[in-house]
């Protein structure tokens, strides 16, 4: 069985159907692209074959293409990969270019075959590159249905033609979000903004994608790039309209990135340099451009973690062999912040919810906050009215304990409070069937301590969520001592149910997210004190990617939880504690009442309205700011390496078990440096032997916190990287 099926009908159209088997969605890989080019070539050189339509046999068109390809293109080549990325790429355009002259007589434009794309469903990334290259793009009436290409999400860009033909079709500046930014839309939007030519009833696609093939001429087939006098919407780079886009789209695209993602630069430097050629050198400047970012090791980590590794966890990599544990009724305990956040994404993904308060108030109050985010999602035009009601009405706000019978997991969300979260989880196991599993989302104290005050300890989890809960796609779940496999796959099956990205990580104070994040702010506020100038703190932070600043994000986070988890910590570890130069400068913070954004001070100055205007100005004042200014290398290799090393500890301590579970979850819980594919990617992109150079020196000028550890050091000694040791799928990408 192949990819892809041929058969001529009745009528001589040749209808190519893609259809992988055993699989859902269509993804191309080298075997079919050439069975896909076979039956090209078949058609266009059967005299009875008088046109093509190329569908799909499943619900959608195809999801893009097979990432690892680009590893067997690399390895094609031998010791030479450019060579097999360029001339793998340059096989695609010849197969596309060859759809899109479909056997017309270059000069005249004459001879060739109508070829149209008729798609069921979502077309993404090759899936709608393909369709670029044919005659007309016809797409049924199906708004669930997504149509873009998606690829700079994971740190590439449409180069196998879409980005010559999407800004040829659209002009540069209309097709900048599709290409800079992703945009997907849905059929009826993808027709607005030019990207498809026709959307037609489901039932009709095939039949209009017939009538359309059996009645084109031969001016219909010819793509306006290959006509005469063809101006690319928009004006060209030298044209005085082009002109004024690309100096805007070059210094927003820089804003935007600060420079750190090759992908964009390499997209942006392709559509300028082949805007002024011919289309087929414009390919070959494409190929070029996208050989050079497969070529970057920055692309290669966010495949890896961003795409391959993120799904590979999302699929379960790390899930103990039970049976399916899918929740059918969940208990949250406590409708506050958290509490509302986890009921409305629950609820939303179809889970019956009881949501507890200690009041009905506070209850009421928890549930209103999913009819806030619904009512959001109504005026964007996402959620309908009836969606509303269904996922209000699986909502059972209340006070009452007794309503979480039947419940098959509780996921607690009260105060931050050993006693109040012994008290409700002694009451609802008081309700709940014997096998169901208990689950807390405390940030701060330890699983094991917790699960003291449970009958069934190895039923009893932490499944951490992140704020606020419906954006934040990460969610820690973390092992006490005692906690059993079914407790564990049960913590992952809901976190699939509610389409989030799972870590599995050992009991540790701060377990692993907020473990790493606290030195990243800390350092930073230890160089206020220090007397750097805030604003090459933070500045430093962004230029390598960081979407806040250290200071900035204590400021979101608030100064008061800095000085209450500092106060903990100090009391936890005694005269261990490291951070009193950073505490002095927090407290002081807190005193004068400056506790971010929630009071509208902190590092930072607002208006009234809780807009952030810029740097507190009298920070200086209170902290004088050095005559001598440190290196933005050295501020930025603080701020990094204290992150990194923090996660490499977390990983030798046991606390991480998996580093694709360390690099996922640092992109997606801090937004660390995406651009790197996470601390354990960017250790090897920099080498662990020139990491350990960076951390002796630091360690000499600032102290014991970035002596490099013994891990770490043995790969330097030993010439390995951390995928190359201890990838659990072998060889990195
Ligand atoms: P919150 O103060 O907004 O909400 C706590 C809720 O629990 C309140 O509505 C309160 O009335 C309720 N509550 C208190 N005692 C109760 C009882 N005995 N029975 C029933 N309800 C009770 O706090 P939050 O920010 O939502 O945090 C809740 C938990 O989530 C804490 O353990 C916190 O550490 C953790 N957490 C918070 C964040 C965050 O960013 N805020 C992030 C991750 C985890």
């Amino acid at each position: 069985m192949t990819d892809f099926t041929y058969e001529v009908d009745a009528d001589g159209v040749a209808i190519i159907t893609w259809d992988v088997p055993n699989k859902s969605m269509n993804v191309l890989n080298l075997d079919s692209m050439v069975t896909l080019e076979g039956f090209v070539d078949q058609a266009l050189a059967d005299d009875k074959v008088k046109g093509v339509i190329l569908t799909s046999g499943k619900k959608d068109f195809a999801g893009g293409m097979d990432l690892n390809v680009i590893a067997k293109m690399k390895e094609s080549a031998g010791d030479d990969p450019a060579r097999g990325l360029f001339e793998g790429i340059m096989k695609f355009h010849g197969l596309e270019r060859k759809i899109e002259l479909a056997g017309m007589d270059f000069k005249t434009k004459k001879g060739g075959k109508p070829i149209a794309a008729a798609l069921p469903g979502t077309a993404l990334g090759i899936g709608l590159e393909i369709p670029l290259s044919c005659h007309r793009i016809i797409a049924a009436d199906n708004p669930k249905a997504k149509i873009g290409l998606p690829e700079i999400m994971v740190g590439i860009f449409p180069g196998a033609g879409g980005t010559m033909r999407l800004t040829r079709k659209l002009g540069a500046m209309a097709a900048a979000p599709f290409l800079l930014e992703g945009k997907l839309s849905d059929p009826k939007k993808a027709k607005a903004a030019g990207i498809i030519d026709e959307v037609v009833a489901p039932e009709d696609l095939m039949t209009r994608a017939k009538e359309w093939v059996l009645s084109a001429t031969d001016a219909d087939i010819v793509k306006p790039w290959d006509a005469k006098g063809y101006k690319m919407p928009g004006g060209t780079p030298y044209h005085p309209a082009g002109f004024m886009t690309f100096v805007g789209a070059s210094a927003m695209v820089h804003g935007k990135t600060q420079g750190v993602y090759p992908a964009a630069k390499a997209l942006l430097a392709a559509v300028y340099e082949g805007a002024m050629v011919p289309f087929d050198t414009a390919l070959k400047i494409e190929a070029r451009w996208f050989t050079n970012v497969l070529m970057n090791p920055s692309s290669a980590a966010m495949i890896r973690s961003l795409f391959i590794n993120k799904e590979a966890l999302e699929k379960g990599a790390n899930r103990p062999k039970v049976d399916d544990q899918t929740v059918k009724k969940v208990g949250v305990l406590g409708a506050g912040m958290m509490g509302a956040g986890i009921a409305y994404v629950s609820a939303s993904a179809g889970i019956e919810v009881v949501l507890i308060d200690a009041k009905q108030e506070a209850a009421d109050k928890g549930k209103s906050y999913s009819e806030g985010l619904l009512d959001k999602g109504m005026k964007r035009g996402k959620v309908t009215a009836e969606k509303k009601a269904e996922v209000l009405g699986r909502i059972n706000a209340t006070t009452d304990y007794a309503a979480l019978q039947g419940c098959d997991l509780i996921v607690e969300a009260v105060f931050e409070d050993m006693g109040v979260k012994a008290d409700v989880t002694a009451k609802a196991e008081a309700v709940i069937p014997a096998d169901a599993i208990f689950a807390t989302n405390t940030s701060t104290l330890p699983i094991s301590d917790l699960a003291k005050a449970s009958k069934r300890p190895e039923q009893f989890i932490g499944i951490h969520f992140f704020s606020p809960v419906d954006k934040m796609m990460l969610v820690e779940i973390i092992k006490g001592k005692e906690t059993g496999d079914v407790a564990v796959a049960k913590a992952l099956d809901f976190v699939r149910q509610i389409r989030k990205t799972p870590i599995v990580v050992n009991d540790a104070r701060f377990f692993y997210a907020n473990r790493c994040i606290i030195p990243y702010i800390n350092e930073g506020i230890r160089m206020v004190a220090e007397g750097v100038e805030p604003a090459l703190i933070e500045n430093a932070a962004k230029l390598l990617g960081f979407p806040l600043g250290p200071l900035q994000l204590v400021d979101e986070t608030s100064i008061d939880l800095g000085v209450k988890i500092a106060k903990a910590t100090k009391a936890a570890m005694g005269d261990a504690y490291p951070d009193s130069a950073v505490d002095e400068v927090l407290f002081a913070m807190a005193d004068r009442g400056r506790l971010g954004r929630k009071s509208n001070a902190g590092f930072y100055a607002y208006d009234d309205k809780g807009g952030r205007l810029g740097l507190w100005e009298e920070l200086g004042a209170v902290w004088p700011v050095a005559d001598t200014q440190p290196d933005l290398h050295e501020v930025q290799h603080r701020l990094m390496m204290a992150q990194v090393l923090e996660a490499v500890r977390a990983l030798e301590e046991g606390v991480l078990e998996d580093i694709r579970e360390g690099d996922v979850g640092a992109i997606l819980g801090w937004g660390f440096a995406p651009w790197s594919g996470g601390p354990f990617a960017w250790l090897d992109i920099i080498g662990a032997e020139q990491a350990v150079a960076i951390c002796g020196g630091l360690e000499n000028r600032y102290g014991a916190r970035f002596v490099a550890p013994k891990l770490l050091r043995d790969l330097a000694a030993k010439g390995e990287t951390f995928y190359g040791r201890l990838s659990p799928v072998g060889k990195a990408a």
